[in-house]
Order: C-alpha cells, then sequence, then structure tokens
C-alpha cells in the first residue's frame, strides 16, 4: 500500500538526502543503532537521511513528535530496536509519517529536528536488535542447483525445495555489524583424496550475499502466524553477509546441516529498511508452469503476485593488493528468490515454534539465474574449479586473509524514488593459531 511517504515528488530539506544515486532520500528512512564513534554515550536507536542520521532520543527529549509517533520514537530511543519492533507496524507506520513530515522540505517541526542530526560518517554502529534466535533460509532456486552440483553432483535435485522454505537454525551470538573483522576460522576438514580428517584453518573460506529480515511481534508458543498475517510481523529487511567455511560445511554438514561451518561469523548491515519502505518495489514470485501448487498454509491470499522484493545486490572485493579500490565480483535481484519472507516467517511457525521481537531470519544466498549473479564464491569459482579474475588481476577461488568482501543493495523502479541499503562489510584476517596436522 502506498501513502504520501512514497511520493517520488518529495524532497528533504537534510544535506545529502536528495543526492542523485543516493542511498537514503526521505522516501526511505531506514532505522539503526548508533552513537557517536569513541564516545562515551549510550546506544540509541536513529533514522538515515542523506549524509546524517535522526537520533530519536534527542528527539523525543525535545518532544518533536507526538502520540503513537511519539511513543514509537521513544521505544526507539533505547540502545535496541526490540521495543519497537514489538510494537507493530500501525506505530513503525506512525512514527515513519511523522518523520516524512518532518524532514520533507518545508516540513513541520524541521527547527526541532535539526539540532537532532549526527553527520553519518562521525557514527559508529550497533547489532540494531538483541537477537534471541537467528535462522538461515535456503530459497533460491539457483543457489539451491549451483550448490548441489558443486557439493553432490550425483544427487537429484532436492524433492522438498519447492514445497517448503528449507532452513536451518543458526548462531546469534556472532552476528555483528558491518565493519566487524574476523578471524580465519579453524575446523575440521577433509582434503579431497585424504584418508582421514585434517584439523587447522579452512582452505575455502566463503561470503554469501543474502537479505535479513528482523521480526516484529512475536506469537506465543502454539500460536502459528497465518501467511496472509506474516507481513504484519516483519519489522524490515537488512543485507547479510553469512561467512561459510566451505571444507569444513562439506565435511561436517551430513545429515543435521552446517554447524562450525557457518558459526563463527554473520554480518548485517547497520540500516534495516522497513517493510513499508520497501512497498513500492514489490514484484512476482518466479513461478513455472512445472512448479508444484503451493500448499494453501503457504499460499497467500493474492497469489505470488506481490510477494517478491526487486532488490539489486552487488558484491565487491578489495584486496591487499587493491586497496581501497572496490573490485565487482558479482550482481543480481532478489526477485529471484523462490520463497517470500512471509512464507519464510508462516513456515517457521506452522509447528507451534514461537518468534519474538528481534529474531533474525535470513533469506540464504541470492544467486540469479545466469553467469555473474551467483551470491558466493562457491559459485563463481565452480566449487574451486574455475578461478574469478579479479580488476586488477588477481584470482579468487575462495576468500583469502586480508579480504574485504562489500555488499550493497538498493531498489530502483520507474516512478519512485531510489533508496538504498547502505553496505555490509568484513575483513577477513589471519587464523589466530595454525595446529594443522
Ligand atoms: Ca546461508
Amino acid at each position: 500500500m502506498l501513502n504520501e511517504t512514497h511520493d517520488p515528488k518529495l524532497t528533504s530539506w537534510v544535506p545529502g538526502a536528495d543526492r542523485s544515486g543516493g542511498d537514503f532520500p526521505v522516501q526511505n528512512l531506514p532505522f539503526g543503532v548508533f552513537r557517536t564513534r569513541g564516545a562515551y554515550e549510550p546506544w540509541r536507536g536513529g533514522v538515515a537521511i542523506g549524509d546524517m542520521i535522526v537520533d530519536l532520543r534527542a528527539a523525543c527529549g525535545l518532544g518533536v513528535f507526538n502520540g503513537l509517533a511519539g511513543q514509537a520514537a521513544e521505544a526507539a530511543s533505547a540502545s535496541t530496536l526490540n521495543g519497537l519492533m514489538a510494537m507493530g507496524p500501525t506505530a513503525w507506520s506512525a512514527l515513519r509519517l511523522a518523520l516524512s513530515r518532518t524532514l520533507r522540505t518545508g516540513g513541520t517541526e524541521a527547527d526541532s529536528l535539526r539540532s537532532c542530526l549526527v553527520a553519518q560518517e562521525s557514527a559508529e554502529h550497533a547489532v540494531p536488535a538483541q537477537i534471541g534466535d537467528y535462522t538461515d533460509f535456503l530459497t533460491s532456486a539457483h543457489h539451491m542447483r549451483n550448490a548441489g552440483k558443486i557439493f553432490q553432483p550425483d544427487a537429484p535435485e532436492l524433492p522438498h525445495f519447492k514445497w517448503l522454505p528449507i532452513a536451518y537454525h543458526g548462531r546469534s551470538s556472532s552476528v555483528e555489524v558491518s565493519g566487524a573483522n574476523f578471524h580465519r576460522p579453524l575446523g575440521q576438514t577433509r582434503p579431497p583424496g585424504a584418508g582421514q580428517p585434517v584439523f587447522g584453518p579452512s582452505k575455502r573460506l566463503d561470503y554469501e550475499m543474502e537479505l535479513g529480515f528482523f521480526v516484529g511481534a512475536g506469537n506465543r508458543r502454539g500460536e502459528p502466524i497465518a501467511i496472509d498475517e506474516a507481513e504484519d510481523h516483519i519489522f524490515g529487511v537488512c543485507l547479510l553477509n553469512d561467512w561459510s567455511a566451505r571444507d569444513v560445511q562439506a565435511w561436517e554438514s551430513m545429515p543435521l546441516g552446517p554447524f562450525l561451518a557457518k558459526n563463527f561469523m554473520t554480518s548485517v548491515s547497520p540500516w534495516i529498511v522497513t517493510m513499508e519502505a520497501l512497498a513500492p518495489y514489490r514484484c512476482a514470485l518466479p513461478r513455472e508452469a512445472s512448479d508444484p501448487p503451493t500448499l494453501a498454509h503457504l499460499q497467500p491470499r493474492d497469489g505470488h503476485v506481490q510477494g517478491g522484493l526487486d532488490i539489486q545486490l552487488e558484491v565487491s572485493l578489495q584486496t591487499l593488493s587493491s586497496g581501497t579500490t572496490e573490485m565487482p565480483l558479482s550482481r543480481s535481484s532478489a526477485s529471484h528468490g523462490y520463497w517470500s519472507l512471509a512464507q519464510m516467517l508462516a513456515h517457521h511457525t506452522e509447528g507451534g515454534c514461537n518468534l519474538r521481537p528481534g529474531d533474525l531470519i535470513g533469506t540464504g544466498t541470492q544467486s540469479g539465474p545466469t553467469r555473474g549473479e551467483e551470491g558466493c564464491l562457491l559459485e563463481l569459482s565452480w566449487g574451486g574449479r574455475e578461478p574469478v579474475r579479479l580488476a586488477n588481476g588477481e584470482t579468487r577461488t575462495f576468500l583469502e586473509d586480508g579480504d574485504t568482501v562489500i555488499m550493497r543493495g538498493w531498489c530502483e523502479r520507474a516512478g519512485h524514488a531510489r533508496i538504498g541499503f547502505g553496505e555490509c562489510r568484513g575483513t577477513v584476517l589471519g587464523s589466530l593459531a595454525r595446529r594443522e596436522i
């Protein structure tokens, strides 16, 4: 549902908000948690606009927002956004409307809010919610097919992939915000042709370009969320990098799925773009005539007409040799995903599992149908057999120490504003110990 906050003609008085190609025009208004870098001050919620952040805690102190919007801003002033997430879409929407009316050119209360702006370049971020649980799905048919051919070339395609959204329970303790680095993980692997496994630093370290979404209001245990109500329980979307040790994964994963291959680190972008902000960029989910029918409990009332999200996704790499130059690795769109966020969430709860505000859910690697759209090095280098050539002449099959992976996402559609997610970046450091046998 579009409203006045999506009007592409809106401009803003905040520096940088109207810049062509910018991520944070007044039509976006994503939420995050920040403080002035290095300052002894509390983390609190903020909203990105242009080059600035609206400090919601300061705005509450000045009484800028009233009514439900004021209550939502008060909840967002805390050191995590769980309280705001728990309030539900009516409150989120009220705050978005109040922010839009204040931040747009000629906006009301603009003078009050001017003193509540903090430059993004002087801010640092925290993970925007206290994440109780983290779940990661596998919803790209292209990623499923490619990874299947690479890991198990003789195995048939997964028979359940188009009947239910496949997932595993991840680890929330190691979810970090963009900019956090990590040491190459140690683990047990079985090198090709080796009779027995070895222990040591992963030699096949990878990234996975995913979207993440945060749960808004939760549900009681034993009370599933129906498919047509699922979106009301989704606060918004971020970029997510599910760093993966492929050699550990290949050895450990059968039959229970990934464990140490993925639990050492997950990166999220600092800004959460709300479902309301994403409304103009919805699209149909891809379905083919040969696909099985979607069972009724996962079938939204409107079919699959608006289930998808046309979010452009781009991954690039910086190496020790390239310095700050970013070299492109892949480019795709989240519109290729087979299952919608609502279907993932409804499926997650259908057996009675309770979700809580701030839970994080990953979509799985977002790969597209053609070469160059693969969302991880495993696919781009086809299991390490076809090295990827970088713009500076280097090649990669998997990540090397000192590599920085940068993910970006944005939405563009004729007749609507361009909105973006900012970036999600992380650097691989050398392993802490070298205890190879
Ligand atoms: Ca994943």
